[in-house]
């Protein structure tokens, strides 16, 4: 009885013994199967916020270039050489103020508004007299000629032909 009982413990705790490998290694599976799982889990939720990180990256540097191009072209506020007081437009290859000048000029306004600057500039090297601008019409109706004047030192320019 004693023997039988022992027996039947050990075949229990073999029973078990063998259950807990079984187990153990169901388990183990079953976690090596899990840590898979949670590996694909990690490497989709590791491309997904790549992709995120690159979506909010692309969307970081189109709102800094939208942001750059508004700045730049609320920046270039250029005076009218004419009547100083509207700003310049530029259209196309067009650039106008609402006084009524219109010039034909093809770099666009910010090389327009540079070679003004630099005209301005080096006439102020040698004179003290502010240049003065006049406009000329040309063949092509409603377009003007843009020159540049001092009556002091004489000096004269050309900046639209
Ligand atoms: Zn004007
Ligand atoms: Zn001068």
């Amino acid at each position: 009885m004693k023997q039988a009982r022992a027996h039947a413990f050990n075949a229990h705790r073999n029973l078990t013994e063998n259950d807990e490998v079984l187990m153990t290694s169901i388990f183990r599976d079953e976690i090596t199967e899990l840590d898979k799982d949670i590996e694909v889990h990690e490497t989709t939720i590791r491309e997904l916020m790549n992709e995120a990180d690159q979506w909010l990256f692309e969307e970081t540097v189109r709102a800094d270039e939208a942001l750059i191009s508004e700045y730049q072209s609320n920046s270039l506020q250029v005076f009218c050489p004419i009547c100083q007081k509207n700003l310049l437009k530029q259209e196309a290859s067009v650039i106008s103020c609402t006084c009524g000048v219109r010039f034909l000029f093809e770099s666009g306004l910010e090389r327009f508004h540079e070679i003004l600057q630099i005209k301005v500039t080096y006439h102020e090297t040698f004179c003290e007299r502010i240049l003065q601008f006049f406009t000329e019409p040309k063949p092509d109706p409603g377009f003007f000629s843009l020159s540049g004047i001092c009556n002091d030192c004489e000096y004269m320019t050309t900046i639209v032909l």
